[in-house]
């Protein structure tokens, strides 16, 4: 990397979440350079799953279709013993899970990041972060990379939120979680197979080329991280948990890692933000984790681009914690409740479980509250409800128009002289049903208002889009006070 380099805005860490993220600003004409740590691209998988709104933030960039035609998608989700998720009646182009490995969806991402532009310098750690009322500067490797802001897409051990001095605070939740890649005599019947059985839970996912990934925990033998794993561990696990190994043959990678519920307090102070697992962590089930920090990249994406651009409504880049952070804290609740009651030891408790648990999944709304929040398809802000897919005039969808990185506004051709002077910001698409009210669907894909077209002009001035726009970018909203090393100089 050149000794100091000067950017808008610094991404560290090309996970999922920086890829997106790098990739939405990108598109959006920002100059963003993302710092990677790792010298070459990472082949180590540890997400499988994308959910239905994450594929429809990828629908909305043009990306979904070719996620989707590279994995398998799976309609029920095994919570335990009989216990499953219904996804298949979601109100989504995309009701199912798809099974993935995360490495195919980093691939789309950073395709799709550096086709945009995006500078992603790799061998490039970032070690100390200050900054002032004009900007932030990185430390990478002796150099120094100076931004408009920055973003802490950097994991779990984030250097980025260590810098800013914000603690972690939570606990691990599950020890000694065994993970291998394995080659089976016998594939498993359907796509996953999972269960949890007394003290034994496993956990088997396809990558697609004849290998699988082993999840195994077995209450009865905590390990420490650094102990091995043994083939014949893993294979008497998943027999007690899944009644069969599979005729397990040989394994290629094996690890042992503990999982920890922690969420950040706060995911911006001045000029930085934190996003993905730098912000939240929480435990494997329900598969939330990069489904989470994808959508996490969506939120905050266009709001910086349109910071860094100068057209901004006040106060939008605190919308991001607003909005997303109490999305981070309902996943850490809902994946530590499938994962205590998966886990759960006596039989009598299972019973009850189970039968309390088939009772609730038979009631509808409590089924489709549950799959809601799992697939992110029921996830609302409170002022900006998920919008959903709906045809145009035309033969295009709503997430097609949204493909320009815009604001769509669904209303008829005769709101078009409304938006004079905008046509560089919101896309006008009329929808095929005629009777909809007007509707102002924000980049990310939620609704900034709906209403009759006396109120569209004072509706536009709300989110930002003033016909005038400014020449150059706005100054920010002042750094909160905060103790650490990032204070306002
Ligand atoms: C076993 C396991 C199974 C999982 N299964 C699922 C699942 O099925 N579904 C799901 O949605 N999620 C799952 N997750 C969680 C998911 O993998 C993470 O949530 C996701 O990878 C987070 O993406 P990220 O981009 O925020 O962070 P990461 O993927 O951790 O990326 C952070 C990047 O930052 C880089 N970096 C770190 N420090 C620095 C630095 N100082 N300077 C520069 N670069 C730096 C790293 O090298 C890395 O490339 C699972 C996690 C585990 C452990």
């Amino acid at each position: 990397m050149k000794r100091d380099v000067r950017t808008t805005v610094a991404v560290v860490g090309a996970g999922p979440t920086g890829l997106l993220l790098a990739g939405d600003l990108a598109e959006a004409g920002v100059d963003v350079t993302v710092l990677e740590r790792r010298a070459s691209e990472s082949n180590l998988t540890r997400a499988f799953g994308v959910h239905a709104r994450t594929l429809e933030h990828l629908d909305a960039r043009g990306l979904a279709d070719e996620v989707v035609a590279a994995g398998a998608p799976i309609e029920r989700l095994s919570l335990f013993d009989h216990l499953k998720i219904d996804l298949s009646t979601l109100p989504t182009r995309f009701p199912f899970l798809l099974i993935t490995p995360q490495y195919n969806v980093e691939q789309v991402l950073e395709k799709r990041a550096t086709a945009a532009g995006a500078h992603i310098v790799r061998g490039a750690a970032v070690t100390a972060l200050r900054q002032d009322a004009d900007g932030v500067e990185l430390t990478v490797d002796g150099g120094t990379v100076r931004a408009d802001y920055a973003v802490g897409a950097d994991g779990i051990r984030s250097a980025v939120r260590n810098a800013l001095g914000l603690p972690f605070p939570g606990k691990s939740v599950l020890k000694s979680i065994m993970l291998a890649d394995v080659r089976l005599a016998h594939a498993p019947a359907g796509v996953l197979a999972v269960n949890a059985v007394g003290d034994a839970f496993a956990f088997v996912a396809p990558f697609g080329d004849g290998w699988y990934r082993i999840f195994a925990w077995d209450r009865r033998h905590q390990q420490p991280d650094t102990a091995p794993v043994t083939l014949d561990e893993i294979r008497d696990v998943t027999r007690r948990a899944l009644g069969t190994d599979f005729g397990l043959q040989e394994a290629r990678w094996m690890s042992r890692f503990h999982s920890d519920e922690r969420q950040v307090p706060h995911y911006r102070v001045g000029r930085v933000f934190l996003a993905g697992d730098a912000a939240h962590v929480h435990s494997p089930a329900g598969g939330q984790g990069m489904n989470t920090g994808l959508q996490d990249a969506a939120n905050l994406g266009w709001k910086l681009a349109a910071t860094a651009q100068g057209w901004a409504a006040d106060g939008l880049l605190d919308t991001y914690e607003g909005e997303r952070h109490p999305v981070g804290r309902l996943v850490l609740r809902s994946s530590g409740a499938i994962i205590r009651m998966a886990m759960i030891r006596s039989r009598a408790g299972r019973l009850a479980r189970n039968v309390l648990g088939g009772t609730a999944l038979r009631l509808p709304p409590v089924a489709h509250k549950i799959a809601g929040t799992i697939s992110g398809i029921g996830i609302d802000y409170p002022r900006a409800p998920r919008a959903a897919d709906v045809p145009l005039m035309g033969s295009r969808r709503l997430y097609e128009a949204l493909r320009d990185g815009r604001f769509v506004l669904l209303a008829p051709d005769s709101a078009a002289p409304q938006l004079v002077g905008l046509h560089d910001r919101v896309t006008l698409a009329p929808p095929t049903d005629t009777a909809m009210p007007w509707t102002l669907v924000r980049p990310d894909a939620h609704i900034a208002w709906r209403g009759g077209s006396s109120e569209l002009d004072a509706a536009l001035v709300k989110a930002g889009l003033n016909k005038q726009k400014p020449s150059g970018p706005r100054p920010p909203s002042p750094l909160r006070g905060r103790n650490g090393p990032c204070q306002e100089s």
